[in-house]
């Protein structure tokens, strides 16, 4: 399942978005948990009874504003989260 996190606002639309499947049995040993430097992806249990990461809750409100520091105006070559993650389950909608 593609879950997506986060809001939209006059300046535009911010969502990380996580591909749960490939959470279940995580090739990366759940490196975005250490990567983040704002801490902010947890492990939740789903529906499913499946383990499985999403965005901490208060965090999906503030996503620009916590993201701003790996997302620098003058631009940037890769993101320490998706860099983490080499099963691909992150994706940033911005
Ligand atoms: S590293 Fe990627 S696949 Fe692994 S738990 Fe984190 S988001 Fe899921
Ligand atoms: S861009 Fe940086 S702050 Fe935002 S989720 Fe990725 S690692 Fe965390």
């Amino acid at each position: 399942m593609i879950a997506n996190y986060g809001y939209k606002d006059g300046s535009g639309e911010y969502y990380i978005s996580i591909d749960t499947d490939k959470c279940i049995d995580c090739a990366a040993g759940r490196a975005c948990l250490e990567a983040c430097p704002k801490q902010m992806f947890e492990v939740i249990t789903d529906d499913y009874d499946d383990e499985v990461i999403w965005v901490k809750k208060p965090n999906c409100r503030t996503l620009a504003y916590d993201c701003s520091a790996c997302k620098p105006a003058a631009g940037y070559a890769s993101l320490p989260c998706t860099a983490a993650c080499t099963p691909g389950a992150i994706k940033h909608s911005w």
